[in-house]
Formats: structure tokens, sequence, C-alpha cells
């Protein structure tokens, strides 16, 4: 096998659509080569390797080293230098790079090849004694730290105890001597720690280095970015090694990080950071604040350091050109790696940007008409899940501000929640359910988890690429980065900003489109869909086959699920309306009925109240189906439960508090999701259903007359398992409808349908869709019954079986295709056996997920539900169904 493809000098053996080989920077670092683009020469050892690295127990297959070997020769021909001389030596880079980008998940090693001989030639050949000594200690340190498994802060220490004894504040101040010394100083710890010293042999040194990384790809880091991410172990990564290049060599040397369009706004503007005389990892680090790259972003954060722009024309035009010209090959906003070394650009990396859902948004309905990209191109680069990000609140225009501190804007969207300075804390809290902001100097890949838990993120240094920024846009939650006059002080648990101290569980909120943060609590709003948003979602609704409908059963569930574009409602749950104050004594006298009489008396009293919901919900919805469902759960779930509820429902109804206990016993069940519920319900008390059933059809002649539109009702039954059951509840619904047009001369047109949300109803489906004239998978009970795992406890254990792998998902969330997903297109065919025309939607939470929205289009349903702020996510999820 090829195990080592070379790039560099305008030409590559590999090109980017080579990711699963050469791993994303691998494959670009070639397309970029072949396009003549300056790249520093060298070689990617492939994601083979990595695997063949495990599968042979940490080893390497034995034809390796001979390609590593002849391509360093092919480096040296290109460079004029050689790896390991002794007089003018070739100095390495060596990362990692796998197949979807991890960033700062895995290790790299920089200025590899350099020792007590090759730093003097460095010396000499740079003219500068003082990089060399510098490169040379990074590079201890960097090796030490991810080859010889060191703490970085031991290193740390030393550096900082040497500065300290010598009076030096900056490491600037350091000189050649200075390195020299503290170089010495890392070569002991080293030594005293590992009781061998620190290896000396640049070849060790490389092949050191490839191990670490491969070895890196199973670090605890890692495997949580993937499984956060959802990728497989298997893809394994690729090694990078490259000819250093150094952008710090002095003033006219920079290092920097750029997107070719702002990645949280998707405004088509270069935005990006870097430093002067710094090396890699710096920028990122957040170790110093960068400087910006143009001159209008500079003018905008009304910064005093200078741009790239001015500081370096020449570099700079040429790095505008190479953006330009990489966008336009990649059809994509890129985001790229540069280094300037006395004053030559070379570009380091390239890869498609990370973005917010806004930018996304904006960058795809721009390059369409830029004629960068075609709409399904568009529709296809939105990540549906995102949209969730626009649907985030914003701090209202008229609130009051009460400004803490101000940082950067680094990701957009409002957030409040509790003051808290750790990643741990940050999880303990929010699992109590509380909201936390986290607030760091800065955060790092160990904080992943922190930043999950918290609803937003806070930082006083580092930039809009620093490691908090770019992980909370991913996470498309709020962040302030940089907000440097903020001192915390972690052991005391405490920040302060101008003389106000604030303290761990204070609640601050951060508005992360202005950068600011605020004091306490402040109003929210719910932005406003329009521009771009609709711009795409037209473009989606093109595109789709299946209807899109919502869940909802208040009016202002319904408005807003109209507002955001659902073709009807696929599924009132009739049973919250019985909640409503007002209503649930009715309801609870009801249940409390000994006689049919009684009960017939309690539900005349619902009858109006359960009317005017149907009323205002045919009002709101008009010209839009609206699927009722009669009532589904046990009955005991209405009356009162603790001493004090009984008591108080006892005082308030006038009945005595031991008839309302007798009654919850009597009703009590062992499994009350396998008991006396839906369409069972209706078998023993059948005037329930009809009065449900008079109201929705009195409400329907009702808006009918007010609006001269026919109002057409779906009546939907839940829980059934035999063809019987429908039919013997579909001849009451059919004798209501009767009846109903009998006494007001309006015979109104509805349809009666089932849920189909037991494993018998979906085999027996051709048989139940004689009498169905739609099914709507109630995937939540399918779910729950397939695998016959209670929905209401099954987190208490799922957990362990995600972490354990035992399930890639958990199927509550995103349907089980293989044993769910089977049952649901054995149900659809046989149903459409047993009728045509029948008509078949989901309204399980599935309903409005993606991947099972992917599902429902490969096994033909007519239309998802679901709840009305996943409307837009159905919409764009099933648009790339179809696509
Ligand atoms: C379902 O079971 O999937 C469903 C939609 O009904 P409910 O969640 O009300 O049981
Ligand atoms: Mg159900």
């Amino acid at each position: 096998a090829k195990w080592v493809y070379t790039f560099g000098d305008g030409a590559a053996e590999g090109a980017a659509d080579m990711k699963a080989l050469l791993g994303g920077k691998g494959a670009n670092l070639a397309e970029m080569s072949n396009l003549g683009i300056p790249v520093p020469p060298g070689f990617t050892i492939t994601t083979e390797v990595c695997t063949a690295f495990y599968a042979g127990g940490r080893s390497y297959p034995a034809d390796l080293a001979p390609s590593v070997d002849a391509a360093l020769a092919r480096m040296a021909r290109i460079t004029g230098k050689t790896f390991g001389d002794e007089r003018d030596p070739l100095l390495v880079s060596v990362r990692s790079g796998a197949r979807a980008s991890m960033p700062g998940m895995m290790d790299t090693v920089l200025n590899l090849g350099l020792n007590d001989v090759t730093v003097e030639a460095l010396a000499r050949v740079a003219g500068d004694a003082r990089f060399a000594w510098d490169s040379y200690r990074r590079f201890i340190q960097m090796y030490a730290n991810v080859v010889l498994d060191l703490e970085h802060h031991e290193f740390e220490e030393i550096l900082e105890d040497y500065k300290e004894h010598h009076g030096f504040v900056l490491d600037t101040d350091l000189g050649a001597d200075d390195w020299k010394a503290v170089v010495a100083d890392y070569k002991k710890l080293i030594e005293r720690e590992l009781d061998k010293p620190f290896p000396q042999d640049p070849r060790e040194q490389l092949w050191g280095a490839i191990g670490a990384v491969f070895g890196s790809w199973m670090n605890a880091r890692a495997i949580t970015y993937r499984r956060l991410h959802d990728i497989p172990e298997s893809w394994g990564t690729a090694v990078n090694v490259q000819a250093m290049v150094f952008g710090n060599m002095g003033e006219t040397s920079a290092t920097g990080v750029a997107f070719s369009r702002n990645p949280s706004t998707g405004e088509k503007a270069l935005y990006g950071e870097f430093l002067i005389n710094a090396q890699g990892e710096d920028v990122v680090a957040g170790i110093r604040t960068p400087q910006n790259i143009t001159e209008a972003a500079r003018l905008l954060a009304s910064s005093d350091k200078p741009s790239l722009e001015t500081e370096m024309p020449a570099a700079f035009a040429e790095f505008v050109a190479i953006c330009d010209r990489l966008e336009r090959h990649y059809r994509d906003m890129q985001d790229v790696e540069f280094t300037v070394e006395r004053g030559k650009l070379w570009m380091l990396q390239c890869r498609i940007g990370k973005r917010t859902t806004k930018a996304a948004l904006k960058m795809a309905v721009d390059m369409v008409a830029e004629g960068l990209i075609e709409r399904h191109e568009a529709v296809r680069r939105i990540d549906p899940a995102g949209l969730d990000q626009l649907l985030h609140p914003t701090i209202a225009p008229d609130a009051q501000r009460r400004i803490f501190a101000s940082g950067l804007p680094a990701s957009p969207g409002a957030a409040s929640g509790e003051i808290v300075f750790t990643s741990e804390e940050a999880e303990a809290v929010a699992q109590s359910g509380r909201k936390v902001i986290l607030v760091r100097v800065e955060t790092s890949p160990e904080d992943i988890h922190g930043m999950h838990a918290a609803q937003g993120i806070l930082t006083t240094r580092g930039g809009m690429t620093s490691h908090a920024a770019v992980v909370a846009r991913g996470m498309g939650k709020p962040c302030v980065s940089g907000a440097g006059s903020i001192r915390i002080d972690y052991t005391a648990g405490t920040m302060s900003a101008e003389g106000v101290v604030l303290r761990r569980g204070d609640r601050i909120t951060i508005d992360g489109g202005a950068g600011q943060v605020l004091l306490g609590d402040v109003p929210m709003q719910r932005p406003e869909l329009s521009g771009d948003f609709a711009a795409l979602m037209e473009w989606a609704d093109a595109i789709r086959r299946m209807k899109v409908r919502a869940n909802a059963e208040t009016p202002a569930d319904a408005r807003v699920a109209r507002g955001f574009g659902a073709e009807g409602i696929g599924l009132c749950r009739t049973e919250h309306m019985f909640f409503d104050e007002g209503r649930i004594v009715a309801v609870r006298e009801m249940i409390l009925a000994d006689t049919e009489n009684e009960r017939r008396e309690a539900l005349a009293k619902l009858l109006p109240m359960q009317r005017a919901d149907f009323v205002e919900l045919f009002e709101i919805m008009r010209g839009l189906p609206v699927t009722i469902r009669l009532l589904d759960p046990p009955l005991h779930e209405f009356l009162p439960k603790t001493d004090s509820e009984i008591a108080d429902v006892s005082a308030a109804m006038g009945v005595p508090a031991a008839r309302l206990r007798d009654r919850a016993e009597a009703l009590h069940e062992f499994n009350p999701m396998l008991g006396h519920r839906g369409c069972r319900l209706a078998v023993s008390f059948p005037e329930i259903y009809e009065m449900q059933c008079r109201a929705i059809f009195e409400a329907a002649v009702a808006v009918g007359r007010k609006s001269g539109e026919t109002i057409v009702a779906e009546v939907m039954v839940p829980l059934v398992g035999l063809k019987s059951e429908l039919d013997w509840v579909k001849a009451r619904i059919d004798a209501v409808a009767a009846a109903v047009a009998k006494e007001t001369g309006v015979a109104v047109p509805y349809h009666v349908g089932t849920m189909i949300e037991l494993p018998r109803a979906a085999i027996v489906a051709a048989s139940i869709a004689e009498s169905a004239e739609f099914f709507s998978f109630g995937t939540n009970d399918l779910t729950q019954t397939t695998f016959g795992l209670s929905r209401d406890d099954a987190s208490k254990f799922l957990g362990a079986y995600l972490k354990g792998g035992l399930v890639e998902h958990d199927p509550f969330t995103t349907l089980d295709t293989e044993g769910v997903g089977a049952l649901m297109d054995i149900a659809v065919e046989r149903g459409r056996k047993g009728r045509a025309d029948l008509k078949i939607g989901i309204c399980g939470e599935h309903g409005g997920d993606p991947a099972s929205i992917r599902f429902c289009e490969t096994i033909g349903l007519d239309y998802v539900s679901c709840s009305p702020f996943r409307v837009p996510i159905a919409r764009l999820a099933a648009a790339q169904a179809a696509l």
C-alpha cells in the first residue's frame, strides 16, 4: 500500500477529495499545492496507517519507514535543507489531521529536529541566536508534553521563576542566553522525571511525535469530541509532517488565522487575527490578544494595534488574493492559517470554516446571488438542528442594560444564568436544573463538558478565534471573549471589574452579539425570522415532498406554529385542554361520578368549554387541516395526588377528601402507560368521546357558518391495537356527527383516523386501514412498546447505554429505524394495501428530529408533525431528505 503522500513546490500526490485517506488537513494542503499556492513542502502519513497502527498493537507497517525517508529527501531537495543536518538543518512540524476537523482535540509538535547541535546551526543560518534558542525551548516544552507525557505547567513554572528572578515581565524580555538557561533547566527537569535525557536524535524525535499523534486519536479529549460530533472511531487520523516556516523570526514575521467571510455574521468581509513575531498556536491559544488583519476590522474594533494591511502590505495583498481564490475554488467560506517568515507568505492550512447558523444562512443566500452555488446546494448546507440557534432569544431592544464589562462579540445570542468558574461546577449546577454562565480566564479542550452544560461562556482573555469563541459558535451558544477588564479570583470564587465584585452564584446576562456582560437578568425577545431565513425556507419548501404540521393545542402554540410555516395541526392533545383552570373541576366531577347520568351531567358542563377551544383552533388554522385526538391518558392523572392537594381539591369541590382518595385508589394502576387509557377509556365510558366529538362537530359548524369556509375536522383515536376497537369508536363518532348534522342542518365533512402506536396496530395495519382514513405514527408510545421501555423512566438508565455504546442515540429522540422503523415500514405498506389513498404522518417527538425525518421520507410518509418551534427545522430537514 501507499502510506505516504507528498506535497509542496506546486505539486502534490493527493487532492481535496482524498479526505478519507489523507484527513482534512492533508487533503487540503495537497489541493493548495496543486493550485500553486505557497505551502511549505511536506508529506501526509495516511489514516490507513493509523488503522494499521492500532490493529497491530501500536506498531507500523514494515515499509512505512523507507517511504518517510524518501519523502524527507524530497523536502530536502525543495528546501535545500536536510533533516538532522548539523550545518543547515531542516526542521519540521508534526500535526494530526482527521477526516472531520476536531479543533484543538489532538496534538501538535513544532520545531522538531532541534537538538544541542542543530540549535547552534539554526542560530547561525537565521543570524538570530535568540530566535533559535526560543524555538528550541518551545520544541522541548511541546515535545515533553505531547510525546513524553509531562505536565505543561512544570515548564511554565520554570519559565515564570526565571523571569521573576531576573526581573523580566514579558517573554520578549528574554535574550538568547536567557533561553539557553531555560533550555538547560527544561532538560534537567526531563532527565529528573524520566531518568533519561531529552532525545537528541532527530529521527527518534520524529517517530516519537508520529506515534504520539496516532496515540492522541484515542485520548480522552478526542474520544469525547467524537462522541459529541458523531465521528466514528474507525476513521483514524492522518499525520502531517511539514517543513517549518517561522512566524517568530523577528518583526517582519507573523502568524495568524482568518476566515474568508465573517463566521459570526456571515458578512462578506475577510475576517482574521494575527500576531507579529509569534509562532503557530500563540494566536489560537489566546495568550496575547491579537491584531486585526484588515484595516476595516481594526477600525470597527477601535483597536490601536496596527492591522496586517498597514503593517505588511505586500504579504496582505497576496493573502487577500489567495483567500479569494480558495473561496472560489471550494465555493465556500474558508478558514485558513498562515505564517509570514521575513516578509514571505506561507499558507499552512485551509478548510471549510465553521460558522453560526445565522452566518451560514447569510453566506448560503449570498453565494446563490453571487452565482457561486445553486439553491439546492444552499439548502443542503444549512444544518437543520442549528436553526434552533436563530430561535434563541436576544436582548429586548428597550431593555435596560447595566453593563458590568465589555469584551468581544464572539458568538451571538443572549443568555442569563448563575456565575460558575469551573466546568465541573457548570455541569453539577446545570444537572440540578439551574442555568449557568461559565466564566473562565480562557477555555481549553478540557472545558468542553462545562461549555455544553452552560447557557453561555464568558472569558477574560483571547480573541474571536480563541478556543472559547470557536467552540461556542459551533455549539450555538452565546459567548463573550476577551473581556479584559474583568479580574477573576478562582480561589475566592469572585470576579471584579471597575470596583464591582460578583460572586459565584450571582446572576449575569451575556450578550454575545454585542460583547457585553450585564448585571442580573435582562428581558429577552425572540428574533425576526425574515430576510435570509425566509428566502432559504422558501427554497426548502419548493424542494420538499412531505408536509410539515405542528403538535399544538393552545391558541398561542397554534399561532406560533402557523407563523413558523406549519401546514396544519398534526396532533391536538385534548387532554391538555382538560387541565385548564375552570375546567379541571368539571373533569374531576366527571371522574368522581358514580352513574352514567352523573357523568353525563359533568360532561355537559365541559362541552361548551371544549367547543370554544375548537372554535378558536379552527379559526387560527383556517384553511389548514386540524387533527384532534380524543382523550388519551388514564383518568387518575386528573386527580390530586398528595395529601395537601387532596385537601385543597376537597375544599374547593365540597367533596370529602376520603372520596377523592378512594377514587384515586380505585383508579390506581401498576403500569398506567399500558393501562386503562386511549380508546380503552372509550369502551368503558363512551360518553367522554361522544362529548368531545360533539364539541368538534359543533365547532366546525359554527366556524364554517361564520367564515363561509368549510372546516374539515380530522378525528384521531389513540392507542388502537384492534380493528374492533376502532370500529367500536368510529360507530359512535359517526352517530354523533349524524346527530349534529340533523340538529344544525349542516353536515360537516370529517375524517376518522387512528394513531399507530402499538406494535399490533402496525402489524394488522391492513385491516385497521379499512376503517381508518389516516394513520399517524405515535412514535413515543411505539418506541416504548416496541422496546418494552418506559418512556417516563428510561432516562434513568439510558445514559449508561449511550456511554457504553450499546445504543447510538436515545431512541426517544432519534428513531430506532432498525426496530421501530421496521414496524412503521410494515404499517405503511400494509396500511396502503388496506386503503390505497391512506394518508400517513408521524406525530411523536421524532417528527422534529432531522435524522428521523430522513427516514420518514424514505418510507413515504405524507407529513411529519412536531412541536411549533421545530417546524422550521422539520421544513428544512424534509427538503434535505428529498434532495
Ligand atoms: C406518541 O405516542 O408518539 C404520541 C404522539 O402521543 P403521546 O405522546 O401523547 O402519547
Ligand atoms: Mg401516544
